[in-house]
């Protein structure tokens, strides 16, 4: 095992962080245990106060600091038992084999050559791979006829090379075509819509499919309507088609508000609302939108068609409710009664940032001026885009005044669940949910009141 790390435990990444808050919420106490010790240290708490705080001895605590250097978070998690080798999965095995064939520096790491440990530490801390000795990298790398020597001259040729790894384009003109598609090829194939999360994904292969079945060649896919008391958007609609449109800007601000701040316009011009959602990761902003707004997803798969509520899509960090052989192919909203109004507001270190924290609000107001329906989302604040249900609960069936919105705010920041990160302290992070709460609603209720 590695020395203990001199004084601290290196920073953890943003992504390292959540998985610490999740470990921290497992039932077994020893991973909650192992969690704590590298926060702390993270944090620049001396060993002696962690074992103060946690009351376990030095060499615990320098032990799962060591294993966290060593193997990065994987470390922390039971090792296999020793004896037999380590039987790796096939997606395992591809993996290794992508990894070792790719330039050190492409993915980021320091080192112009991989070695077998800088190979092993890449692969465990970047997940998909197990925790394994050198002896069974090397076998899997034996296995998959490769050596590292090879790998790396092999893909230097000038004018072979491609960033991501490879993989089968297709091109389907319908959407029954793309699901048997996707049905056929399973877990191995991606559906590529505007390409602005899943192409950065594949150029750093922390993405690698086998197969892209690119759906911007079916027709009718591009479409905002309003017919039968649903607003629809079809799944090849742009953020630039929502920014520009009329109808969104002036009975649907919450979205033309949510679409301007995402990325930069030459992303909007390539981007969807669906593929947004179908990535499900918790710093997009659409998902607290689409939950504010009280969404339906509609999936198409090789069964045929299912809706699924907003509030049951998000089932974890960058996981959705979507079946492998489905597509999103429109998203429904409730259309917006008169006295309705909405507001997002996002506060990002600078344009075009991912949000360090941001929030959604709609209300729909009676004649009276009491609050009839009332929607507020979270982004970025949680491992899933999260819905603030008591401060809903709370401004719901009142004729909202300064304390009440005041009140409002402080459930929703109290619902969060943010973690510390290179955006800020999970401290202020929920105290900029209160602080953009309070603003949101304030906004939203003042459109609601010019929509009568
Ligand atoms: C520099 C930069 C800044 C960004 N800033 C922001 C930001 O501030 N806020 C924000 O919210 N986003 C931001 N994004 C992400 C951007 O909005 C993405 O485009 C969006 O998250 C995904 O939509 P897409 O159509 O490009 O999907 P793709 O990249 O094509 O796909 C993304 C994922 O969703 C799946 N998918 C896509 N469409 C479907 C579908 N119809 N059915 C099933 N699965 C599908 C794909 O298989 C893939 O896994 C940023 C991206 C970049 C590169």
């Amino acid at each position: 095992m590695a020395d203990v790390p001199s004084r601290f435990v290196r920073e953890p990444n943003p992504s390292e962080w959540k998985e610490l808050a999740r470990l921290g919420r497992e039932r077994s106490s020893a991973l909650r245990l192992r969690a704590a010790i590298v926060r702390l240290s993270a944090r620049r708490v001396p060993i002696p106060e962690i074992t103060r705080r946690l009351g376990v001895s030095r060499p615990t605590v320098a032990a799962w600091l060591a294993r966290f250097e060593e193997s990065g978070l994987p470390g922390l998690r039971d090792r296999p038992r020793r004896g037999r080798p380590l039987k790796l999965t096939p997606d395992a095995q591809r993996r290794i084999g992508l990894v070792a064939s790719a330039r050190p520096r492409d993915l980021g790491v320091q080192s112009a050559t991989w070695s077998l440990p800088k190979l092993r530490d890449y692969l465990v801390r970047t997940g998909g791979v197990p925790v394994l000795s050198l002896e069974s990298l090397r076998a899997a790398l034996q296995k998959g006829g490769l050596s590292l020597k090879k790998a790396q001259t092999g893909t230097t040729r000038k004018g072979t090379t491609m960033i991501p790894a490879a993989f089968q384009y297709y091109a389907p003109t319908s959407i029954r075509e793309a699901t048997a598609l996707l049905a056929q090829h399973g877990e191995d194939a991606k559906i590529l819509s505007g390409g602005q999360s899943l192409i950065p994904m594949m150029k750093l292969r922390l993405a690698a499919p086998r197969c892209l079945i690119d759906i911007n060649r079916v027709p009718g896919l591009a479409y905002i309507r309003e017919a039968e008391g649903l607003l629809s958007i079809g799944a090849l609609t742009r953020e630039s088609d929502l920014e520009e449109s009329d109808l969104i800007r002036t009975r649907y601000p919450v979205l033309h508000d949510t679409s301007k701040v995402i990325g930069d316009p030459l992303i909007r011009n390539l981007a969807t609302l669906c593929g947004n959602l179908a990535h499900g990761d918790p710093a997009n902003d659409h998902p607290a939108t689409m939950l504010a707004l009280g969404a339906e997803v509609v999936a198409v798969g090789q069964k045929g068609e299912r809706r699924i509520p907003i509030r049951s899509f998000f089932v974890g960090p960058y996981a959705t409710a979507l079946n492998p052989d489905e597509i999103l192919t429109e998203i429904r909203i409730p259309m917006a009664p008169a006295g309705s109004g909405g507001a997002y507001l996002k506060l990002e270190r600078k344009v075009g940032d991912f949000a360090t924290a941001a929030v959604a609000v709609q209300v729909a107001l009676s004649k009276s001026g009491v609050c009839e329906q009332a929607g507020i989302g979270l982004t970025n604040v949680g491992p899933t885009p999260i819905e603030a249900k008591k401060a809903e609960g709370f401004l719901k069936g009142k004729r909202p005044d300064e304390a009440t919105v005041k009140q409002v705010a402080a459930l929703a920041a109290e619902e969060s669940q943010p973690t510390s990160d290179l955006r800020g302290s999970a401290e202020y992070k929920r105290d900029l949910v209160r602080v953009l709460t309070g603003r949101a609603v304030d906004r939203a209720l003042e459109r609601a009141g010019r929509a009568m």
